[in-house]
């Protein structure tokens, strides 16, 4: 079932409800309110009857039952009986009739001295009446075809008008429901047409402000992470490719080179020298290729201690430096805060070694004294390690773009690099829920900050 019409099915479910208690409960009231003013006039008849009877010396039997027969108020069948205490009848306002009345019923208005009962499809009323010692008991029945009919007419009014109501609410309850999810049906057509080739168009996102529209905004959110997500992937497909095009091609030409005639023994080194390298460059890239690839794909099953960054930070040292003993790492001292605590974070100690080992490094290569000064402080939130270098420094815009994969300064060409370290490091700083800025200058120097919230 549409959640249209859901919507609409329980729109009407509960009106229709509503409007059958209340049709209900209309007609019992009014059901209750003629039968109760039915036998008010029933036991009027029946008093003025007996008086004129007993207490009026004028008016005898037949007189009364041509007044009885005559009253404008006369009801249909209505027939008064009056019983003496030896349950004769004394007075019946019909004669041409056959009476059939039970010994137990005038016991029983003897004893409650007024019932209100049926006779047939007639109402009944018995009363005692008691007038010098005699104890008379009168009974009146009469049918209330006036009262019936109303109440047929209110039931039929009623029924149609039940109808009608549960008719229209079902409509207007389509039609409304229908209105409402009308948004929705055009976020439907218009994701239907999203596709891998356009996952750049965006949903209309309407006022802003109601659910749908939110809706439609979040969905756009997720678009365009997703849109970003892909385009990295194929900005790092085609950089992929063209790095390891470049080696291989220098690989060709130099086995072309050594193909073309016979070579020397010095030639053959030099060629061989150069193959080398270029292997060697290859390599390089593929480990950091596969580097990459790893670090997105473990991203998920790293597991964190509690570590101190400064012990983190003399491990990189120490072991960049046995790596490269022309690299000088100096680190601030001052600075490092007194108290253990203040420095431990919760981190994968080998993930961050790789970070500041590549920062360490890069602080070194890109500088003529290959020297990265180190300084560690905190504050309430982060525990930060600062390296700073007097380096080659980059511009503005390239510190926009080097934490994207591939991407190398043009004044970083000529240092040995694939640019792929910073985007690795940038993915593993995310991972630890920190933060990595860059603050240079071109020719001056480089700072690189990565915060991390201390424990
Ligand atoms: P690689 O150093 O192998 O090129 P990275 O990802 O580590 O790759 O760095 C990306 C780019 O960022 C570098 O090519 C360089 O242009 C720039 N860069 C990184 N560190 C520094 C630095 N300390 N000083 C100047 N430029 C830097």
């Amino acid at each position: 079932m549409t959640i249209r019409n859901r919507i609409a099915l329980q729109f009407s479910l509960i009106v229709a409800s509503i409007l059958i208690v209340f049709s209900v409960l209309i007609y019992l009231v009014s059901a209750t309110y003629r039968r109760e003013e039915f036998y008010d006039r029933l036991k009027n008849k029946a008093r003025t009857t007996v008086r004129f009877l007993i207490e009026v010396k004028e008016v005898d039997r037949e007189l009364l039952k041509i007044i009885d027969r005559n009253t404008l108020t006369a009801l249909i069948d209505e027939k008064v009986l009056i019983f003496d205490a030896k349950n004769r009848l004394i007075y019946s306002s019909v004669d041409d009739q056959v009476i059939y009345f039970k010994a137990t019923l005038l016991d029983e208005v003897r004893q409650k001295k007024e019932i209100e009962t049926f006779s047939g499809h007639n109402e009944l009323i018995g009363l005692l009446y008691r007038q010098n010692g005699r104890d008379l008991v009168v009974l009146a029945s009469a049918y209330d075809q006036f009262g019936k009919s109303k109440l047929e007419n209110l039931r039929l009014t009623l029924g149609w008008g039940l109808l009608a109501g549960i008719g229209i609410t079902i409509g207007l309850g389509i039609f409304f429901a229908g209105q409402s999810l009308q948004p929705i049906s055009q976020i439907n057509q218009q994701v239907s047409t999203i596709t891998a080739s356009n996952l750049q168009q965006r949903l209309d996102e309407g006022n802003r402000q109601d659910e749908i529209a939110r809706l439609a905004m979040n969905f756009n959110d997720v678009m365009h992470r997703l849109y970003q997500a892909f385009e990295q992937q194929r900005s790092f497909v085609s950089h992929a490719s063209h790095e390891l095009r470049t080696p291989l091609a220098a690989l060709k030409s130099e086995i072309q080179l050594g193909l073309r005639r016979p070579l020397t023994a010095p030639e053959s080194e030099e060629i061989l020298t150069n193959l080398l390298s270029d292997t060697d460059r290859l390599i390089g890239l593929t480990n950091s290729l596969l580097l990459l690839a790893r670090t997105l794909e473990t991203s998920n099953q790293v597991s964190f201690q509690s570590i101190r960054v400064d012990d983190v930070v003399f491990l990189a040292k120490d072991e960049l430096v046995s790596a490269k003993p022309n690299y000088r790492i100096a680190i601030d001292y001052s600075n490092i805060p007194e108290t253990e605590t203040e420095t431990l974070v919760k981190a994968n100690e080998s993930l961050l070694k790789q970070v500041l080992l590549n920062l360490f490094d890069n602080a070194c290569k890109y500088s003529s004294d290959h020297t990265a000064q180190v300084r560690i402080s905190t504050d309430s939130q982060y525990c930060r390690i600062a390296i700073q270098d007097k380096g080659i420094g980059m511009s503005e815009h390239d510190q926009a773009h080097i934490f994207e994969p591939f991407y190398r300064s043009t004044n970083a060409l000529n240092y040995q690099g694939f640019g792929i370290g910073l985007s690795i490091c940038a993915k593993l700083i995310e991972l630890h829920h920190g933060t990595m800025t860059v603050n240079s200058q071109l020719g001056e120097g480089s700072t690189f900050t990565v915060s991390l919230p201390h424990l």
